[in-house]
């Protein structure tokens, strides 16, 4: 028996999706502790926002990510509740290059534990276009991964009412674009990628790895107590420069805290670890 089964083994973990997202979570965290997630699929989950802008998200991604937490806790009766939350925007160091973050939350109010399994990367579709021709749409569907992955689209801008969703056909976009192009205004049609999970084989993939890195953080136990979720609450920079010596913004050691009795360690990198002279403010100011 592996030492975190005293924390989850034969407990009860709900999950609110109406996306389809128990099938790359259900599975990994079943195994991994030793529960049994209950999946309900009837709470309108878009209560908490929507990627398409109808309903704004009334919090940071992880605040949402706890209230979806906390609405399945209270619906369902358990102590322990799983919660997956994705954004989508521009990398912050490359502003072409679209970012995706996905985290998997596990909240246990019996324990007073939270772990949050993350994953951050460029693998997504996430796109937007304004455009006027069916060549266009078709050329955007085709680097969309349509009709696998799915479209929404809509006349004259990306929050005109008339919303087209769940498109995962080349004829029902054929039609939707001629619907949206002829009651538009300015003779433009908004195409946008589908980001909810089951719409989009790309992001699943990505809350699989959210998923995953859950999975590890709560096999990551507390030295000194047993704890799940002994993980990374800080880094510190200034590892040295490969040519002057000097300390770079590069991460120098990592700090693991216990949630329960505190306990922390630091690990530093090894002593013959050196930072690229192009992170170096001396040398590549
Ligand atoms: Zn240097
Ligand atoms: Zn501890």
């Amino acid at each position: 028996m592996s030492p975190d089964s005293v924390f989850f083994r034969g407990r009860q973990a709900v999950l609110l999706t109406k996306h389809g997202k128990e099938k790359v979570i259900k599975p990994l965290f079943e195994q991994a502790t030793g529960c049994r997630v209950i999946v309900d699929q009837n709470f309108d989950t878009d209560l908490f926002g929507t990627f398409t802008r109808e309903k704004s998200r009334p919090g940071t991604q992880l605040e949402t990510a706890r209230l979806k937490a906390r609405k399945g806790l209270e619906l369902h009766g358990v102590e322990l509740a799983l919660a997956s939350e994705g954004s989508f925007g521009p990398h912050p160091v490359a502003p072409f290059v679209p970012l995706n973050i996905e985290i998997v939350l596990l909240l246990d109010v019996r324990e007073g534990l939270e772990i949050c399994g993350e994953y951050a990367g460029s693998e997504t579709n996430y796109a937007q276009q304004l455009v006027s021709g069916w060549e266009e749409t078709e050329r955007f569907a085709k680097i969309a991964g349509f009709p696998s992955h799915f479209l929404v689209i809509r006349p004259d801008h990306e929050s005109h009412e008339a919303v087209v969703k769940n498109l995962n056909a080349w004829e029902s976009l054929r039609e939707a674009f001629e619907k949206c192009l002829a009651v538009s205004a300015c003779g433009k049609v908004f195409l946008e990628t589908d980001m909810r999970a089951h719409a989009n084989p790309t992001r699943m993939k990505n809350i699989k790895k959210a998923a995953e890195d859950l999975v590890r953080l709560i096999t990551q136990q507390c030295p000194a107590c047993g704890t799940p979720g002994f993980a990374v609450v800080e880094t510190r920079r200034g590892l040295p420069c490969e040519c002057c010596g000097l300390p770079t913004r590069e991460v120098a050691a990592s700090v693991f805290r216990c949630q329960f009795c505190n306990f922390s360690r630091e690990e530093r990198a090894s002593p013959d670890k050196i930072a690229p002279a192009g992170c170096c403010n001396n040398c590549n100011p």
